[in-house]
């Protein structure tokens, strides 16, 4: 069902190497498969959300950073993917250098919701795949967003940077967006035999509660090897264990975010 606008997540976590990558490509692509309009921001100048989607250096034209400094719009910088549904804003290097164009003027934390509020109604939903870091690009991703979304690897040092984030959230509510939720947190690259793991995962819900997602991304290695081929798990291999998770996790996003009933015609 198409919304008036779309449902906007920033998946974040400045932790490095903690699934986010692999939960925006997946989770988008699962949302695609069940029907959704599904656009990927990439905003980490690493561009692997747009490598692991096909879309190769030389070909990424205009980029996540036209879209922040210039007056490019979505329309000219989306592109599909090889996967039906689903569509990405790529990202190259140069958008390291956007942290430091965007630093001067009031506007500096507003640049991608300003350019996601132009014209972003052909999408259900939008997910931006934010850098390893609390820069000002991230912040951008959670001004411009409606919820947060969270990957957490389970292991030992976890919890530590996520009160970090949870702090950032708070003062990005309290200044540039003020209604950011919290979309939830996601257990990535789990391994239910490991004690670590499970550890990590009873103090996550005791201390979050039902901000938790029930499912659980196991480590997988079909999950690690789809980007190499250009593909979401789901064309890779849909019958492997990250597979099916990612598929539980978008009918548990959909279940959370069940799509708001159509504005009566007057
Ligand atoms: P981030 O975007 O947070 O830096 P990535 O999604 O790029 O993290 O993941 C980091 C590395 O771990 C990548 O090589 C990725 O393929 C791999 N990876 C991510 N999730 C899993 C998983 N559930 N099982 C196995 N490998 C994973
Ligand atoms: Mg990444």
């Amino acid at each position: 069902m198409r919304r008036n606008r779309p449902k906007i997540v920033s998946i974040a976590n400045q932790k490095g190497g903690v699934g986010k990558t692999t939960t925006a490509i997946n989770l988008g692509a699962a949302l695609a498969a069940r029907g959704s309009k599904v656009l990927l921001i990439d905003l980490d100048p690493q561009g692997n959300a747009s490598t692991g989607l096909g879309i190769s250096r030389d070909q990424r034209g205009l980029t996540t950073y036209d879209l922040l400094l210039s007056d490019a719009d979505i329309q000219s910088t989306a592109r599909s993917t090889g996967f039906d549904g689903l569509s990405i804003v790529p990202a190259t290097t140069d958008l390291s250098s956007a942290d430091a164009q965007m630093m001067s003027g009031p506007r500096r934390l507003s640049h991608l919701k300003m350019a996601l509020s132009q014209s972003a109604s052909d999408f259900d939903t939008i997910l931006i795949d934010c850098p390893p870091s609390l820069n000002l690009l991230t912040l951008n991703g959670l001004v411009a967003a409606d919820t947060l979304l969270v990957p957490l690897q389970s292991e030992f040092f976890a919890l530590e940077g996520l009160s970090q984030l949870l702090l950032t959230v708070k003062e990005v509510r309290a200044s540039a967006n003020p209604k950011l939720r919290l979309e939830g947190i996601v257990l990535t690259m789990y391994d239910a035999r490991n004690n670590l793991s499970r550890q990590v995962e009873a103090d996550v819900r005791d201390t979050l509660g039902d901000l938790v997602y029930q499912t659980r991304i196991p480590r997988n290695v079909r999950l690690s090897e789809a980007p190499s081929y250009s593909m979401p798990i789901f064309s890779f291999d849909p019958l492997s264990k990250g597979a099916v998770a990612y598929r539980m996790l978008a009918g548990e996003f959909l279940r959370r975010n069940p799509a708001e009933p159509e504005p009566a015609h007057v």
